[in-house]
């Protein structure tokens, strides 16, 4: 199969870990430096905090995303539970004492800011909206505030709904972005594919094989090709029909590629006629490979039919070497396996 895997996914994972990572992080640094200046009475007394909690809610959740970096959605929505808890249980606490609201308000907006790059504009929206009426209720249930109470709360609620906008909007941003990436990469996957094989197409394999004699020009390493051509392919077409040779053609590719594997590409030249690119392969491991693909299409029945193949093999010459030549010789060597008897490597 033709494919270059997008990396835009990948690194959206790693700034997803990262920012994480980075949060937790500054979040227990800020704990552990306010311990210093203003340390709790006893251990009893600290671990019973939510704080307490947090902070070990907040190292397990980087241990699971380091464990399991796939699950970095699900791993944080657990957590994320328990910071509404802990958010919960924090506000009439911070009443009681007149301690600054400021504390828990910067803090949830990081969370605000994480949770969009973590779930996405949808499930961002969805929690941040949670947490919002996490905050609501809490206040309320704890009771009438002073005028001067209700004025912070107020206001740490607009800006943490304004920077869940805001987010919001930054998310969907980079969706929008994402998927174009995607769908351009399908196409560009789909415009170097060969249609009814899905090994690469002509001008893709042509371009592959420029590329690959243009890195053994520079690095001075060899390189080889195999030709190879369906034997009697036209006498499948005449006594099972059209469709069976196509049959045959996917069959055929299909096991090409699968010996093959990551060692090599594989292209479709025209018709019957199959490209396999080896960079860095000399000519005596290059035959090996032929003898493996021959044997491998003629072994065993290929869309319940005993098909054989001829193969020739060319390898990099040198400096002075082009493409259409290292083509050509081994398009020539194929033709000596043919006139030798067919199901043969040359
Ligand atoms: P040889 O052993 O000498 O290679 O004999 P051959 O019959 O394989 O060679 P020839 O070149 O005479 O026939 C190739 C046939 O492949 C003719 C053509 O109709 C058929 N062909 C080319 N492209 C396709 C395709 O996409 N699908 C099908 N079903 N047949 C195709
Ligand atoms: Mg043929
Ligand atoms: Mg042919």
């Amino acid at each position: 199969m033709v494919s270059r895997e997008s990396t835009l996914q990948h690194r959206l994972l790693r700034s997803q870990q990262y920012a994480l990572y980075a949060a937790s992080l500054t979040y227990v640094v800020y704990l552990l430096l306010g311990a210093l200046v203003d340390p709790p009475v006893s251990l009893a007394q600290a671990v019973q905090t939510p704080r307490f909690g947090l902070t070990l809610l907040t190292g397990l959740a980087c241990l699971a995303v380091w464990r399991w970096p796939q699950e970095i959605r699900t791993v944080y929505l657990v957590a994320y539970g328990g910071c509404l808890l802990a958010l919960a249980l924090e506000i009439p606490r911070l009443l009681d004492t007149d301690l600054s609201v400021l504390q828990l308000f910067l803090w949830q907006s990081v969370n605000v800011l994480v949770s969009f790059l973590l779930l996405g504009s949808r499930w961002g929206l969805g929690v941040n909206v949670l947490s919002l009426l996490t905050i609501l209720v809490s206040l309320t249930l704890r009771g009438p505030l002073t005028g001067a109470q209700l004025a912070d709360w107020l206001t740490v609620c607009m800006i943490l709904a304004i920077t869940a906008y805001v987010s919001y909007l930054v998310m969907t941003f980079i969706e929008g972005n994402l998927l174009t990436h995607e769908q351009d990469q399908g196409r560009l996957r789909a415009a170097r594919q060969d249609a009814l094989t899905a090994v690469y197409g002509r001008g893709a394999i042509e371009e592959e094989l420029e590329r690959a004699m243009d890195d053994s020009r520079k690095n001075n390493t060899p390189m080889s090709v195999i030709v190879t051509d369906i034997d009697h392919f036209k006498s499948v077409n005449d006594q099972h029909g059209h469709a069976t040779g196509d049959d045959v053609l996917r069959a055929v590719a299909k096991r090409l590629r699968r010996t093959v594997g990551g060692g090599g590409l594989v292209g479709r030249w025209g018709g019957e006629e199959f490209i396999v690119l080896l960079p860095e392969l000399a000519r005596p491991e290059a035959l090996i490979i032929a003898e493996r693909l021959r044997r491998e299409i003629s072994d065993q029945p290929l869309a319940d039919l005993n098909i054989t193949a001829s193969f020739g093999v060319a390898s990099y010459q040198g400096t002075n070497d082009t493409p259409n030549q290292l083509f050509g010789r081994a398009d020539q060597a194929m033709y000596q396996a043919k006139n030798g008897g067919r199901n043969a490597v040359r």
